[in-house]
């Protein structure tokens, strides 16, 4: 399974879901890969009975377009397969998050893996029981949101394969804290494709609430790799995500991502409404001076705000508020300038979009502001 085209991963900005999975299925050339005859299995995160607009959740664009592009390739055997949390019903998710809806229009067989059977291992003296149909696809494409997680601080693809388990090992891996059995589960199961829904994650919550809409799709093939560069643009580093470590320790896959291995498609056309925010990125807001803002440039300033103290927030203030935004494009002075349309301030962060630890990194830094 391991290619040179392991090295890559796709970026896709926009904030439309379906067509945007298609774009980027077809910009990583994955239509060569489906032999005739091949069955497909999509793992969503599906983990509460929630909207993708709540920031839980895959949105069922982002698995219609995926769909509709293996159909497109002649792939005539197509299976949705998710468990969600122990505490939620994956039929009821099913309906609503949109997925019953799916399974109907495209054909498509939607499996509860809370049925399904499971298969015993033994790694590096930790025993997990795996669902077979996971274990047994032909081609599997996990498909996890990138988002914040109460225990593991982020959750995206290698996180997302614990939906391949019955409920009783989810609890022990809660009980055994999640990192290294999280790490350990990868070693059994390799989905073949990745492709992360980073439309509208949580901040901070698996479960969603504080959604952040950040307005693309990344694709790739190895889930250290993946997971690496979402923690980046969260702005959490890799010492808060041991199970990401340690899955790159086992063999999983490298943390190492140079710019050349990121290949970036489009532009994000939506702008950010700020009034309408939700949450934690509305009291961020108070930091921020927006003019006509794309909403993955803002996206990775709320998520760089998010995880700086409180006291380094409050150098942000008044006239010192960050500026971010088309309506900058050729003004200068004082102050931080966040991405290429602000680049005209004593400070600035270079990017279109930057990434959240980028600009987290500049806003750290002590000294005069201009
Ligand atoms: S730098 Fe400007 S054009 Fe680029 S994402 Fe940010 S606001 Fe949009």
């Amino acid at each position: 399974m391991k290619s040179g085209a392991d090295e890559k991963i796709y970026v896709r900005y926009g904030a439309d879901g379906h067509d945007g999975a298609m774009e980027l299925l077809r910009a990583a050339g994955i239509a060569n890969e489906l032999k005739p005859g091949i069955s497909v299995a999509l793992k969503p995160n599906l983990v509460v009975a929630k909207p993708s607009s709540s920031g839980a959740t895959t949105s069922p664009l982002v698995i219609s377009g995926v769909v509709q592009f293996l159909r497109d390739c002649g792939v005539k055997t197509i299976t949705i397969m998710e468990g969600s949390w122990v505490g939620d019903n994956t039929k009821r998710a099913w309906r609503v998050c949109g997925y019953d809806e799916i399974a109907k229009r495209y054909g498509v067989r939607l499996l509860d893996l809370k049925d399904d059977a499971t298969r015993s291992f033994t790694v590096d003296g930790f025993d997990i029981d795996v669902c077979a149909s996971a274990l047994d696809a032909e081609y599997l494409i996990n498909m996890p949101v990138l988002k914040g997680h109460c225990q593991t601080v982020m959750t995206c693809a290698l996180k997302n394969l614990k939906g391949c388990l019955p409920d009783r090992e989810k609890r022990r891996f809660h009980q055994a804290g999640l990192h290294r059995p999280i790490a350990l589960l990868n070693t059994l199961l390799h989905p073949h494709l990745i492709l992360v829904d980073a439309l509208c994650g949580d901040i901070s919550f698996e479960e969603g609430g504080n959604p952040v809409e950040m307005n693309r799709l990344i694709l790739g093939r190895d889930p250290v790799k993946i997971d690496s560069y979402g923690a980046s643009l969260l702005g959490i580093s890799l010492g808060e995500l041991s199970h990401v470590t340690m899955a790159e320790t086992l063999g999983v896959g490298t943390t190492h991502i140079v710019d050349e291995d990121v290949i970036q498609i489009g532009r994000d056309g939506s702008r950010v409404v700020v009034g309408r925010l939700p949450g934690a990125a509305r009291e961020l807001a108070a930091y921020i001076n927006e003019k006509d803002a794309c909403s993955a440039c803002y996206a990775s300033l709320v998520h760089a705000l998010y995880r700086l103290d409180k006291k380094i927030l409050q150098r942000f203030t008044g006239d010192k508020r960050i500026k971010i935004g088309q309506g900058w494009r050729g003004a200068a002075g004082s102050g931080i300038g966040v991405g290429d349309c602000a680049s005209g301030f004593v400070k600035r962060v270079p990017g279109c979009p930057p990434k959240a630890d980028e600009i987290a990194k500049v806003l750290k830094e002590r000294g005069e502001l201009g």
